[in-house]
């Protein structure tokens, strides 16, 4: 699937038929995406770097639609978020994650936390922070399981959030900034939120052994965690190399293809969890 700009992407469907599907089109099939069963949340695991162990997964969403096939969530994400989908499928995924932390929770794994993305307009509803505690209460989950990725452009306007962040943190929640480095907001708002972790932008990891400024970025922002007293964690770790100078430089955790794609939650069970852990 292509983006060909102004909202439109093109679709290959059975051999040269090429179909464009506009927004409102994807709109209208992401509407019911969830009630025909087309969504499913993928697992990416977060490696510590220095043990080799798994610390965490992400939870990413894929979308497999009848008609078009998969679809990513760069290309649906905006137009959930557009259009207010975002908020039924915001739920519907920290249903999921809830429920998988509730058996794995059941069955012991206790290392097994799960990072869920929020997007900014989840963030910015009133009741977000206790629809997420209604959740975890629902389920029986320690909050501490639970943690969630906001981005920098999320904090841009400060009172509502502030106090939507310091809920979910007084619930047990953990937070990391995503795609750090990459947005408009100033460093002044890692003073003020409550902040555990921050995740340095793929842009500023995938040339790091060969870019001098690259490695000087993410050094720094590994530094700057550190003296703030956060966790720090590299994403899209392609190559050993990259880990290793990350390793050097003092990151705890990465996150890339070098470990593992996002994939389904059979293959993590299979993967990690077939043995007792
Ligand atoms: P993100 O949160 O920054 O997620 C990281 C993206 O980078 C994922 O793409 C992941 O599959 C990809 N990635 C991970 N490791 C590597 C690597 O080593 N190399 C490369 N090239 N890519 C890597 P994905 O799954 O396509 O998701 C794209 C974006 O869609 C996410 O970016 C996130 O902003 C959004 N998204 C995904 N699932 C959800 C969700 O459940 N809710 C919300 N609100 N947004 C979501
Ligand atoms: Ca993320
Ligand atoms: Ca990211
Ligand atoms: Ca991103």
């Amino acid at each position: 699937v292509k983006d060909h700009g102004r909202g439109h992407f093109r679709f290959y469907e059975k051999e040269m038929d090429a179909i464009y599907l506009n927004e409102m089109v994807m709109e209208s099939y992401l509407r019911r995406a969830i009630e025909l069963n087309e969504l499913k949340v993928y697992y990416q695991p977060q490696i510590d770097l220095r043990t080799g162990q798994i610390s965490s997964f992400e939870a990413l969403l894929r979308w497999n639609n009848k008609k078009f096939g998969f679809i990513s969530p760069g290309q649906f994400i905006p137009i959930a978020e557009k259009s207010g989908i975002i908020h039924n499928i915001g739920e519907w995924v920290l249903d999921n994650v809830c429920r998988q932390l509730k058996e794995w929770q059941d069955k012991r794994y206790r290392k097994a936390r799960i990072a869920v993305n929020i997007s900014p307009k989840e963030l910015k509803m009133e009741d977000f922070s206790k629809k997420v505690k209604q959740k975890i209460d629902a389920y029986g989950i320690s909050p501490s399981l639970l943690e969630v990725e906001i981005t920098e452009n999320a904090l841009a306007n400060m009172e509502d959030t502030i106090q939507t962040l310091n809920n979910l943190k007084n619930i047990g929640v953990s937070i990391s900034i995503d795609d750090f480095g990459t947005g408009y907001s100033s460093l002044s708002y890692l003073k003020r939120y409550p902040i555990d972790t921050i995740k340095i932008d793929r842009s500023f990891i995938q040339d790091i052994e060969s870019d001098e400024k690259n490695k000087a970025i993410a050094t720094t922002i590994i530094n700057l965690a550190h003296n703030l007293g956060m966790d720090v964690i590299a994403e899209g770790v392609e190559k050993d190399l990259q880990a290793s100078i990350l390793l050097n430089a003092n990151c705890q955790k990465a996150q890339g293809y070098l470990y593992s794609r996002a994939v389904s939650i059979d293959e993590i069970n299979e993967k990690y969890f077939s043995k007792r852990t």
